[in-house]
C-alpha cells in the first residue's frame, strides 16, 4: 500500500513538473524547487526521470546574478509530445502542430470553397502530421457538447458529430471544442488571463458564441449559444427560427463583413453608424446580463469582431450589463479584449490537448 502511495505521488509530481515547464518555459532546478514547493533532491530525481523518458533536457542557459556564471536550465523537448490543433471557419481551415513547451513546429492555413466540407480540408492540411501527434483538437464555431456540434450559424451545421466525421476523414481521434472555449483556454494559458477563475470568452464570427472555462479548463456544458439569446421578443427573424435573437438584432452577419467600416465611420462622426454601434452594444450588454447572471464569471473577453464592437461601444455594453445584473455579480467583473487576438482559438485548442496529455500522466 505504502509503495503504491509513493508511486502515485511520484507520478503526480512528475506531471506537475512537466506542466510547470510547459506553461512557464525553461527554468533552473532552484526555480523549480521554489515554484513546486518540493525539495531539491526530489526535483533532481524527477528531472532525471523525465529526461530518461525524453520529455526534458538540461541546457546551459542564461547567466543569473552578478557572478555571471551561466546556470543549467531544465526545459521541455518539444518533439517529445506534439498536439495537432485546427481551427475551422466558414471559409478557411488553420492548422498548427505544437510541441511540448508551446513551440509551434508547423503552421498552415488553407482557404475553403463555399461548398467544400471542412473535414476534407482538415485531412489535407494536417496530412500525415496529425497521425503522429499525441492529441488532436479542433476548434469549431458553435454550440459543442461531447464532440457534437448542436448548432453552428457560421458553418450551417446542426447536430453534426464533428469528432466522428473528423476521425473518418483523418483516421485518428479528435477532441472538439467550440472556438470561444478554445480561445478562453488560450488566453488563460498563454495570454494574460491566468488569474481568472471563471473566464467567459465571447467570440464574434458569422454567429456569436461564448465559452466558459474554470481555472483554464474547458468544461462540459461550458459552450454557450450567445447569439440565440432572445433580446427582443417578437423581434427580427433569426436563421434559427426564433424571433429577436441577439444575432439577428445585432445584424451579426453584416458586422462580420464590415465591422471595421462601421467603427471607422462612427469614429469620423457618422451619426447613423454611431447609433448602430450603440444599439448593438446595448443588445450585447443585455444578452451578457443573462449569461453573467447564470454563470457568474470574474472576467469577460471580447474576441473576434466583438473586439472592435467593444472598443467602440464599451459604454452602452457596460450600462446595459449594469441594468441586467446584480451588483455583487459585476463588482469584481473585468471586461476587456484578448491579447492573443486571432491566434487565440488555435493556441487554445493546442493547450486543451496538452491539458489532456498532462492529466493522463497524473
Ligand atoms: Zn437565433
Amino acid at each position: 500500500m505504502a509503495r503504491t502511495g509513493t508511486e502515485e505521488l511520484r507520478r503526480r509530481n512528475r506531471a506537475a513538473l512537466l506542466e510547470q515547464l510547459h506553461r512557464h518555459g525553461p527554468q533552473t532546478r532552484a526555480e523549480l524547487t521554489e515554484a513546486l514547493g518540493l525539495n531539491r533532491s526530489t526535483i533532481g530525481a524527477l528531472a532525471t526521470d523525465l529526461a530518461e523518458s525524453g520529455h526534458l533536457q538540461e541546457t546551459t542557459g542564461r547567466s543569473t546574478g552578478s557572478a555571471g556564471r551561466p546556470s543549467t536550465l531544465v526545459e521541455c523537448v518539444p518533439k517529445a509530445a506534439t498536439v495537432a490543433a485546427v481551427e475551422i471557419r466558414a471559409r478557411s481551415v488553420r492548422f498548427a502542430l505544437v510541441g511540448l513547451g508551446g513551440e509551434v513546429l508547423e503552421r498552415t492555413e488553407s482557404g475553403l470553397d463555399e461548398d467544400a466540407d471542412p473535414m476534407d480540408a482538415v485531412a489535407v492540411i494536417t496530412g500525415g502530421t496529425a497521425a503522429e501527434a499525441i492529441e488532436a483538437v479542433a476548434a469549431v464555431p458553435g454550440l459543442v457538447d461531447a464532440g457534437v456540434v448542436a448548432h453552428s450559424t457560421e458553418l450551417g451545421w446542426a447536430g453534426r458529430d464533428a469528432s466522428a466525421d473528423l476521425e473518418a476523414a483523418t483516421g485518428r481521434e479528435w477532441r472538439v471544442v467550440d472556438t470561444a472555449t478554445a480561445a478562453a483556454v488560450g488566453e488563460w494559458s498563454r495570454g494574460d488571463a491566468h488569474e481568472s477563475t471563471k473566464l467567459l470568452y465571447l467570440h464574434g464570427g458569422r454567429g456569436l458564441t461564448a465559452g466558459l472555462v474554470i481555472e483554464g479548463r474547458a468544461q462540459r456544458g461550458g459552450s454557450i449559444q450567445l447569439g440565440h439569446i432572445v433580446v427582443k421578443p417578437g423581434g427580427l427573424e433569426c436563421a434559427c427560427g426564433l424571433l429577436g435573437c441577439l444575432e439577428a438584432e445585432m445584424e451579426a452577419f453584416a458586422y462580420t463583413e464590415d465591422i471595421e467600416h462601421a467603427t471607422a465611420a462612427a469614429g469620423l462622426g457618422d451619426a447613423a453608424a454611431r447609433d448602430r454601434l450603440r444599439r448593438a452594444g446595448q443588445d450585447l450588454g443585455r444578452a451578457l446580463g443573462a449569461v453573467v447572471t447564470a454563470t457568474g464569471p470574474d472576467e469577460i473577453l471580447f474576441g473576434g469582431w466583438l473586439r472592435e464592437l467593444y472598443l467602440s461601444a464599451a459604454a452602452p455594453v457596460r450600462s446595459a450589463l449594469a441594468e441586467t445584473t446584480l451588483p455583487h455579480l459585476r463588482s469584481k467583473l473585468r471586461l476587456r479584449t484578448p491579447v492573443l487576438g486571432e491566434e487565440g482559438p488555435l493556441i487554445g485548442a493546442a493547450e486543451a490537448g496538452f491539458a489532456a496529455v498532462i492529466d493522463r500522466m497524473r
